[in-house]
């Protein structure tokens, strides 16, 4: 660090900003974590220097040996630790595994049945400003107006109709466990490839708090940066009757060289994730999130659901009279970034939403527990419900003030003693 300080202050007073901005806030946004020093010790290294198209024992560059070793690390851990045939560990983020799904099972202008982006799907699940949507007839289904929890039934009625190739469960603000069985046997019915995007939850499953999809999918993707906290990158795990479809629509339909120090830095977080610490730690980001959204209802600040099964839990907020934008803007005057967030059948648009999102992988990694919860439910509704989006209003410096206690006693990135 030193050395990059003296030849680039600027970039240099970045990371240090970013840094104390890590250690002086609350991260409450559902799909960031922190990484451990291991993992961003491999990113930071000389194998972000290598080029190594194609795979271990298969590459079209000389000198692989070492980078063969990392990457074959990476699959194995992968596989072993979900249980699948066979991992891909070569997609660069989640945006970019899904690509490779859809090139692997799809042509242009067949039909996928997706959860709708607004009920809590992903841009890449076949919105019009995606590839995805562009590119695919993309047909949505959404959550039951009463359970606000996936419409079934409508799955299996879209599904009969539109005979999809391609049926995907997943989203982005999915609080609740999802019914792969159920998923699985509607698949089943009309034929359909039945995929898993797990970016969100994928972490979860590897600690055991909450069940697979592999048993039930054909193919996952993931990122590996959220829950699962890893480097910031995707993977895809599939069944061995799909390993050469999918290997073939990472490299070389959808990407060039992988990145192999991201790929060093997975093997480094599968080995994490296999450890008895990290299985508690994934209960413990489920127990906290659970305390989390039901303070926050005692609030006046509903979870959609009724609660979480997961890390993270979506709020209404047209109980308190606040929009979703305004709420972000006011959490963050007081030190704590979270995201609004359209919850279903949301009468706003998407930009000022009705709702925030909140999730508690990244608090958990700091040691925090079910009593920093409350005091974090009531901490939002302050700054929610009487704050401002200046810094400078009396409510943000009082809630900021506070927080800054909350996180000095479980710091993020610990300075050494
Ligand atoms: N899929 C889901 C469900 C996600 O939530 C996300 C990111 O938030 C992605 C895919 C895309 O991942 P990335 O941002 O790494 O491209």
């Amino acid at each position: 660090f030193d050395a990059l300080e003296a030849f680039d202050p600027e970039i240099a007073a970045v990371l240090t900003g970013e840094l104390d901005r890590l250690r002086g806030g609350l991260q409450l946004i559902a799909s960031e974590n922190l990484s451990s020093p291991e993992v961003l010790t491999a990113l930071g290294s000389t194998l972000s220097n290598k080029y190594a198209e194609g795979y271990p024992g298969r590459r079209y560059y000389g000198g692989c040996a070492e980078v063969d070793k990392a990457e074959t690390l990476a699959i194995e851990r992968c596989k072993a630790l979900f249980g699948a045939d066979h991992a891909n560990v070569q997609p660069h983020s989640g945006a970019s595994a899904n690509q490779a799904v859809y090139g692997a099972f799809l042509q242009p202008g067949e039909t996928i049945l997706a959860m709708s982006l607004p009920h809590g799907g992903h841009l890449t699940h076949g919105t019009k400003v995606s590839f995805s949507g562009k590119w695919f007839d993309a047909v949505h289904y959404g959550v039951d107006k009463d359970t606000e929890d996936i419409d079934y039934d409508e799955v299996e009625r879209l599904a009969k109709e539109h005979r999809p190739k391609v049926i995907l469960a997943g989203g982005s603000a999915v609080p609740r466990l999802i019914d792969f069985a159920r998923f699985r046997a509607i698949a089943d019915e009309v034929g359909a490839v039945f995929w898993v995007d797990a970016a969100h939850f994928i972490g979860l499953v590897a600690g055991g708090a909450i069940p697979s999809p592999v048993p039930y999918a054909d193919v996952v993707s993931f990122t590996t940066h959220k829950v699962l906290r890893g480097p910031r990158s995707g993977a895809i795990v599939c069944t061995e009757e799909h390993r050469a479809a999918i290997d073939k629509a990472v490299f070389p339909m959808m990407q060039g060289g992988p990145q192999m120090h991201t790929i060093a830095a997975k093997a480094v977080n599968f080995k994490e994730c296999a450890t008895p610490e990290y299985a508690e730690y994934t209960r413990r980001v489920v127990a906290n999130a659970q305390v989390l959204a039901g303070a926050l209802g005692e609030h006046g600040i509903r979870p959609t659901t009724g609660g979480t099964d997961t890390h993270l839990s979506l709020h209404d907020l047209q109980g308190v009279l606040v929009t979703g934008a305004d709420a972000e803007a006011r959490c963050d005057a007081a030190g704590i970034t979270l995201n609004k967030n359209a919850i279903p059948f949301d009468p706003q648009k998407p930009n000022i939403a009705s709702g925030i999102r909140v999730g508690t992988p990244a608090v958990t990694t700091q040691g925090m527990g079910e009593d920093e919860m409350r005091t974090i439910a009531r901490l939002i509704s302050r700054a929610v419900t009487e704050g401002d989006a200046d810094p400078e209003h009396p409510v943000s410096r009082e809630v900021r003030a506070e927080v800054g206690e909350l996180v000095a006693a479980f710091p993020a990135y610990p300075r050494p003693a």
